[in-house]
């Protein structure tokens, strides 16, 4: 399932937009930082989409996470 959430690199940092919350929106200097914004939105607003997420791909997005936040 395709995450609703967009990540918009600008000069200065990334945009994170979600499709299904207009009202929300967050700016982070880094793509590293930007995963983890984007993974708790997840998390917290479409549980639902974090568990029927495709495994395979959710390890990998979470592998991606937990390697650029280890940093
Ligand atoms: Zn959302």
């Amino acid at each position: 399932m395709q995450s609703p959430i967009k990540l918009d690199r600008s000069s200065t940092g990334v945009v994170i937009v979600c499709a299904e919350c207009p009202w929300w929106s967050a700016f982070r200097f880094t793509q590293e930082d930007a995963w983890a914004v984007a993974i708790r939105h997840e998390e917290d607003h479409h549980p639902e989409r974090f568990e029927q997420r495709n495994a395979a791909r959710q390890r990998d997005y979470t592998a991606r996470v937990a390697l650029a936040t280890r940093r």
